[in-house]
């Protein structure tokens, strides 16, 4: 019986507040606020008579904090879901902090100004400290954690697919296959295809960010920073089959470096074809993938920000996407003295996500964990003070639920490694 706040109302969130409504034991109502109340409303009304949950809209710029420290209090949620983007994180995590109310993300603190001489500064000395360029890191929420302890709030941090349930599959693995994981491989295959040129499946300007970065990996206790896509490798993969994939920094390596005890290895890797390739190179060098305002016709305009206004909506991707995602994770360690290898992963179809919810299986995928990983917490099974990731709890009504809401995941034994 609660009472939720979603913080966002695009491709992941939609997914998110459908599930939020197939689960109405839980969440008895929820309030869907976004900076387009419009979205919002439109939302609503595809879903009412649909659910007994009860919805409510708002509009919020989350951005700001206290117009969120209102909404908080006005609407008194028992859990706020910020599925906007990674920029507001912060200014969310505030707002919880100020009300004392928990929170729940899919993606960690990045800077929409990535010029910003103070964010910069704390930056540089990041990179030379920890070994990896990416803009976005964890010390940002983690500084938050004594905070949230004193006011005996629980943040969980990174509850989408990757990160999230790739990071609840290491946990579960753990906790019933091996006694040390010695690797972890994180393979996130999109076989589909949605018959544009190009087009990305998440927000175009935090993709295009992530996979222009330095590639990036955990091994023996440091980061090993590499040219972006310099290392690739081919992997059959269930239901999509042989795909090319490329290897990159990404954020649960972090998290799982420090929660994993004994980890020697994590790597991410994320399949791309040659038609995104040539598109990201061309744009990346020609500056539109630039963060840096330039000044056209006596107006400031971010290229990459422009950019994403002529790229598809990933919200209307849904329809047209055909094929599989295959994401998951192998595992080779030590259990009973004896050496050993697992893979989990989950296969999602894009067709039968958009027939169930109307979008594409990315927003599936990471609108899936939201929902859940916000039950966990606003039923109390998941608690705790302070700020969390993922794989910090116990694995195994999260992975109940992934059958349960749509997301069912498979364990092969002796799979193929990934040399
Ligand atoms: P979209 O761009 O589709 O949606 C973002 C939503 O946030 C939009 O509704 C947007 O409003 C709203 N928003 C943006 N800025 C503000 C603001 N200042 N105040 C209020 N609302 C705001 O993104 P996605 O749905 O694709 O992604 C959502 C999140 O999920 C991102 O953080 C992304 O990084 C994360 N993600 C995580 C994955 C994982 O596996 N962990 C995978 C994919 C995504 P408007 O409608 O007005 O633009």
């Amino acid at each position: 019986m609660s009472r939720l706040l979603v913080i966002g109302c695009g491709g992941v969130a939609g997914v998110a507040i459908h599930k939020c409504c197939q689960n109405s034991e839980t969440f008895t109502e929820l309030c869907i606020a976004s900076r387009t109340k419009e979205k919002c409303d439109k939302l609503k009304s595809e879903l009412e008579g649909k659910t007994s949950t009860v919805i409510t809209t708002a509009k919020v710029d989350a951005d700001n904090v206290e117009e969120l420290v209102k909404l908080i209090e006005d609407y008194k949620p028992a859990a706020v879901l910020n599925v906007a983007l990674p920029y507001q994180d912060l200014t969310i995590m505030e707002a919880c902090l100020k009300c004392k109310v928990d929170y729940i993300d899919t993606a960690n603190y990045e800077p929409e100004d990535t010029d910003d001489a103070e964010w910069r500064a704390i930056y540089e000395k990041r990179c030379k400290e920890k070994g990896f360029t990416a803009y976005f890191d964890y010390s940002w929420q983690w500084a938050y954690h004594e905070k949230f302890k004193e006011a005996g709030i629980l943040a969980l941090c990174g509850s989408g697919f990757d990160p999230g349930v790739t990071s609840v599959f290491t946990a579960y693995a753990l906790k019933h296959y091996f006694d040390v994981i010695e690797t972890i491989d994180i393979l996130d295959c999109n076989g589909g295809d949605h018959g544009y040129p190009f087009a990305t499946n998440f927000n175009p300007e935090i993709n295009l960010r992530e996979v222009s970065a330095m590639g990036s990996y955990w091994e023996d206790g440091h980061w090993v920073e590499v040219e972006p896509m310099s290392i690739k490798r081919e992997y059959d993969f269930a239901q999509v089959g042989k795909k090319d994939m490329y290897l990159l920094h990404h954020e649960e390596i972090e998290s799982l470096a420090k929660n994993i005890p004994g980890v020697k290895r994590i790597r991410f890797f994320m399949t791309f074809g040659q038609s995104y390739l040539t598109h990201m190179k061309c744009l990346e060098n020609v500056g539109m993938l630039s963060t840096t305002p330039v000044n056209f016709n006596g107006q400031e305009i971010v290229p990459i920000q422009f950019l994403k206004e002529l790229l598809p909506d990933p919200a209307t991707l849904g329809e047209r996407t055909v094929g599989k995602t295959n994401i998951g994770c192998i595992f080779t360690g030590i259990k009973d003295g004896k050496k050993k290898s697992i893979y989990i992963y989950n296969v999602c179809d894009h067709q039968e996500c958009y027939r169930e919810v109307g979008s594409q299986a990315i927003s599936y995928t990471t609108g899936v964990p939201a929902m859940i990983g916000a039950a966990l917490v606003a039923d109390k099974k998941w608690d705790g003070e302070g700020v969390f990731t993922i794989e910090e709890f116990d694995p195994d009504p999260f992975m109940d639920m992934l059958n349960k809401y749509g997301l069912p995941w498979v364990v092969e034994e002796n799979p193929v490694l990934v040399d």
